[in-house]
């Protein structure tokens, strides 16, 4: 907890002297209008909470719900191994799984591949397709777990278009299989940032939950972080004990429909 808490201290008295909320917030509002392009995000890389992680996330909590364990299929890349260390990459996932388990989902914790330099973002911007022969799976319901340094891209059209800076981004990518030969998947961006809910958060999109504004949900978004004092208040504790933060059975229930008809598309694929 100490640790923790002085990160914590640290990104509060940095938020309170105008840097911006981001370092709080678990993602900006993809619709928000407050969310400019200049709005600077807080970095500090810092391994310092990452034995409390690996320590709680040990020990299983009570499952939200009873149901068979479903089960969800993700691959792992990097663009940025000297940030996304084997460590940090593991106690992400570590919480991921931590969460996801409660809800009686499985993930495993795979291998991070090493990716060129880059070959996730281009100019910070997110790339929607990804040229590289990427190892994907047959199963198209596949997520690809994207681990880099910058999560912007653009949104909008005409003069509503902004760049937007978020902590992470769940979205399809077109990967390049064999040369000219591509591939659409389900992707999940995540770049390091000290809120490591993030990956929870764009998992919990990918499984087809929108955004809540209610204190401890792990589907909280920026805008509903800084519309409300109270929400503020429990995000700042929050990010000093993860362990508070859940999805509620009825997303619980929700993930799993969406892994439910996932199988079956593909299984009617299969006997075609
Ligand atoms: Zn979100």
């Amino acid at each position: 907890m100490g640790s923790r808490l002085w990160a914590g201290w640290i990104l509060w008295s940095l938020s309170l002297s105008g840097v911006g909320w981001s370092g709080l917030d678990i993602e900006a509002d993809w619709f928000g209008g407050s969310w400019g392009p200049t709005t600077p995000s807080l970095s500090p890389y810092s391994d310092w909470d990452i034995k409390e992680t690996l320590h709680f996330t040990k020990k299983p909590g009570t499952p939200w719900i009873q149901k068979p364990v479903k089960r969800v299929l993700v691959t792992a890349y990097t663009d940025r191994p000297t940030i996304w260390t084997t460590l940090r990459y593991r106690s992400v996932m570590r919480l991921a799984q931590w969460y996801l388990a409660r809800c009686r989902i499985r993930i495993d914790i795979p291998k991070l591949r090493v990716l060129p330099h880059k070959t996730l973002t281009h100019k910070r911007l997110v790339r929607w397709k990804v040229p590289r022969p990427l190892i994907v799976s047959k199963d198209p319901a596949e997520t690809l777990l994207l681990f880099t340094h910058d999560v912007q891209y653009y949104w909008g059209r005409g003069s509503q278009r902004r760049r937007y800076r978020l902590l992470g981004v769940s979205s399809t990518v077109w990967v390049e299989v064999k040369r000219n030969h591509w591939l659409k998947r389900h992707a999940v961006w995540t770049r390091l940032s000290p809120v490591y809910t993030t990956l929870a958060h764009e998992l919990g999109h990918r499984l087809g939950l929108p955004h809540v504004s209610e204190p401890y949900r792990l589907m909280v978004t920026g805008s509903g972080v800084r519309g409300s004092l109270t929400m503020l208040w429990t995000s700042f504790l929050g990010y000093m004990a993860p362990q508070r933060f859940r999805f509620t059975p009825q997303e619980c229930l929700t993930m799993h429909k969406t892994l439910h008809k996932q199988r079956k598309r593909r299984h009617k694929k299969g006997k075609r």
